[in-house]
């Protein structure tokens, strides 16, 4: 009940502008009341001024009256001893009685017309019967007398008999009229101080409830004000949580849904924020785990782990394509929940990579669904795929499967397009990197190693302490086949004379094209001999693929050295080139060993042979 008075007072349903219309009536209806009580007041007052005026006429023309009664008789009187008159005295004395005996009657008649309390009218009725009966004795007395004064006499006790009752009513008369004096001086005297008590009361008791309600309206305004001053405070600490309750249409209404509506901006903006926070940070720390791999193996384990970021519960699969580009192999998957296993096979039967953009299935069974989702061991899913390509070629797709019905929320297809986009740039640039180093390190026409990987070998070899041999090989009137096979059958020939170096030698074996025609191996745990039997067999092979191959047939010499003979490389070569001449010169197809007693400081022939690669420095020194 309490609670019900309180939320009445606190005139939460009314707008502000009613809250202040309603001060408004109050303030007229306080000046409203004070003006009828002060009319109400002053009129009472303003009777009793008037029944004291109307008295106070009374008593005067009583007086006037009583005065007249007088002057009338001693005329009278005065009338009986005219015979010492002159006529004209007498004539003045009659007229003198006449005009006293009407001024006597007019008094009396206005008595009569006034408004007098009943009393004082009944007494003055019985006044005016007994005036008339005086009057018109002492009219007849005084003209009598003026003619005949002793003829008078006779009549003189009949009018001293009224002008006697006359002068008693009269007395009785004032004493009434001096009651009802007093009375309506003393009415009209308690009018006036009740008007004024009455005027100052309604005054300070409506000053007062007026005062009250207005603070009480002011309040209820003070407390809306305050609801919403502090939730705006609330929000200023980061209590975004909170709402105005205010729910009317006037300004502080509007005021509250602005602050309501600029919360849920500010609320959004900052749930948007840390959104991109969190994908940023997971894009910048997923960037940096790329770039410490530098294998696709590598690669693909931070890929995993990032997927367990992403979700720790959801599986997750990388499908990349082979070389061919046409077939899609699961190259990595979520380490605790394993892989969606998607069927697609190659990367353009992917709807993802057909349309280069994520695509995200909320449920498989859905009419517009991926096919592939459908019918999968663990029943309906919803699916999130994500293409991953690098500089507009496609290389596979990023899959993730999640519970059906519900989508893959907007922060995960966020993070999942980023692991793309990433792993995409990283599997790329790993793929480039490799590409790159092997063009670096291979001969692009044999795929056999350079020369500077060959030397890369050998220092390795040299720094590890192991012994090895090499050998120097130098196709047999490469010249000749050039010039009457054409320049496409001379680099069949090298091509071909790769492949039986591959085929002839084993997996720590390094074969390397030196230039031109020429090429070296380096054989390690081998001696000189045992490089000449592997020569031995290589000539067997190229003779045997030459045969099979139905090419032009051709041979090849070698030279032997090994690292008994020497610690440096390039005095190997130019044992081996020296033993390489001697083979040409022995008639080619044959493998020999250097001596390397022949070559000391000398210039090796195969730098002679092969001006763009000679040391400047060397020749200098020995020119
Ligand atoms: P020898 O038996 O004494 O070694 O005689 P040769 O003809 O093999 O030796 P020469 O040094 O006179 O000729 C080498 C030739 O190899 C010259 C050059 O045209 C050819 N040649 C070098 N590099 C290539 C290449 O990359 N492709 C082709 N087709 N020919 C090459
Ligand atoms: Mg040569
Ligand atoms: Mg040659």
């Amino acid at each position: 009940m309490l609670v019900k008075v309180k939320d009445v007072l606190s005139l939460r349903g009314l707008s502000v502008g009613a809250r202040l219309l309603l001060i408004n009536a109050l303030m007229l209806l306080a000046l409203g009341i004070v003006s009828v009580i002060a009319w109400h007041a002053l009129d009472v007052q303003g009777r009793a001024m008037d029944e004291l005026a109307t008295i106070s006429k009374a008593a005067r023309y009583h007086q006037d009256a009583d005065t007249l009664h007088a002057t009338l008789r001693a005329d009278v009187n005065r009338a009986q001893l005219s015979a010492s008159l002159t006529p004209a005295e007498r004539d003045a004395l009659g007229a003198d009685i006449d005009s006293s005996a009407n001024d006597l009657r007019r008094d009396l008649q206005t008595l009569d017309r006034l408004n007098l309390p009943p009393e004082i009218l009944e007494s003055e009725q019985k006044v005016r019967r007994l005036a008339e009966s005086f009057l018109s004795h002492a009219v007849d007395v005084g003209r009598i007398a003026l003619r005949d004064p002793r003829g008078a006499e006779q009549s003189m006790p009949a009018m001293e008999a009224a002008s006697k009752d006359l002068r008693g009513a009269m007395d009785l008369q004032t004493v009434m009229m001096s009651r009802h004096v007093v009375s309506a001086n003393d009415d009209a005297a308690t009018a006036a101080t009740l008007a004024k008590q009455w005027i100052v009361g309604a005054f300070l008791a409506t000053t007062l409830a007026t005062g009250l309600l207005v603070a009480l309206v002011s309040a209820s305004i003070r407390s809306s004000l305050r609801r919403v001053r502090d939730v705006a405070n609330a929000m200023k600490t980061g209590e975004l949580g909170v709402r105005c309750q205010t729910t009317g249409r006037d300004e502080l209404g509007q005021l509250a849904r602005a602050l309501n509506a600029m919360a849920d901006q500010v609320s959004s903006m900052i749930l948007q924020l840390r959104a991109d926070a969190e994908r940023d940070a997971f894009g910048t720390q997923l960037v940096e785990a790329l770039e410490m791999s530098d294998s696709e193996e590598e690669v693909h384990v931070a890929i995993a782990r990032a997927m367990t970021v992403v979700d720790p519960n959801m599986p997750m699969e990388l499908l990349i394509a082979d070389s061919s580009r046409a077939h899609l192999e699961r190259a990595t998957s979520h380490p605790r929940a394993g892989a969606p296993g998607c069927g697609v096979e190659s990367p353009f039967s992917c709807v993802a990579v057909r349309r280069g953009n994520p695509v995200a299935f909320p449920d498989s069974e859905a009419l517009n669904a991926c096919a592939r989702l459908r019918g999968r061991p663990g029943g309906p899913v919803s699916a999130a795929c994500v293409p991953v390509s690098f500089m507009g070629r496609s290389l596979g797709v990023l899959h993730a499967t999640g519970v059906p019905g519900v989508a893959v929320s907007a922060l995960q297809l966020s993070q999942l397009t980023t692991l793309g986009i990433q792993s995409g740039a990283r599997i790329g640039t790993v793929r480039a990197f490799q590409k790159t180093q092997r063009q670096a390190s291979t001969d692009s026409l044999t795929g056999l190693l350079n020369r500077r990987s060959v030397e890369e070998t050998v220092r390795t070899l040299a720094a590890e302490g192991q012994h090895y041999a090499i050998l120097l090989a130098d196709l047999d009137h490469f010249k000749k086949l050039n010039d009457t096979r054409g320049h496409e059958a001379g680099d069949n020939a090298l091509r071909q004379f790769a492949d039986v170096l591959r085929k002839t030698l084993r997996g720590h074996d390094s074969a390397a094209r030196w230039g031109g025609e020429e090429f070296v191996v380096v054989l390690p745990r081998v001696d000189a001999g045992g490089a000449v039997e592997i020569a031995n067999r290589i000539r067997a092979n190229l003779a045997e693929a030459l045969l099979v191959g139905g090419s032009p047939v051709f041979t090849a010499s070698f030279g032997v050295a090994d690292s008994s003979m020497s610690d440096r490389l390039e005095q190997l070569i130019r044992v081996a080139d020296d033993a390489l001449y001697t083979a040409k010169d022995a008639g080619r197809d044959r493998a020999i060993i250097g001596n390397p007693g022949n070559v000391v400081a000398s210039v090796p022939r195969r730098a002679m042979e092969h001006p763009a690669t000679v040391d400047i420095a060397l020749v200098a020194n020995n020119g």
